[in-house]
């Protein structure tokens, strides 16, 4: 994730007041589920933030100013996207989300390449 200088107080501005809150409240309690900037397309992220049904959040982010839209009914300016925020502005946030991330991919990952049932076979008696 790349080093961003965030203005907390201009991007805070363009939600309701009780909506940051709650992002911030969601962040902390740990409902982004990820956070990552499109490859190739510096300042476009993709959130998953789950409450407990987790919505995608996608925006374009710049140093004071956000625009996204989310597929939870408020669509924009919600406390998904707020959480978003919360977690890319915070480095123990961002750090925490990467790592669940990193073992999300790693379990889909050891799903995908699990063997398939070997059959049992059972063990040779010693012949007399
Ligand atoms: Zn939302």
């Amino acid at each position: 994730m790349s080093k961003l200088e965030l203005d907390l107080d201009a991007l805070a501005r363009q939600f309701e007041p009780d909506v940051w809150r709650r992002g911030l409240a969601d962040a902390r309690a740990g409902a982004v589920v990820s956070c990552v900037e499109a490859e190739g397309m510096r300042g476009w992220y993709t959130a998953k933030v789950g409450d407990p049904r987790p919505r995608t959040v996608e925006f374009q982010l710049a140093r004071a100013a956000v625009h996204g839209q989310c597929t939870c009914e408020q669509r924009y300016d919600c406390r998904h996207l707020a959480a978003a925020l919360h977690t890319l502005a915070d480095e123990d946030l961002a750090r925490e989300v990467a790592a669940r991330k990193a073992m999300l991919d790693w379990l889909e990952t050891a799903e995908a390449e699990s063997p398939p049932a070997v059959p049992r076979i059972l063990p040779r008696l010693p012949v007399p």
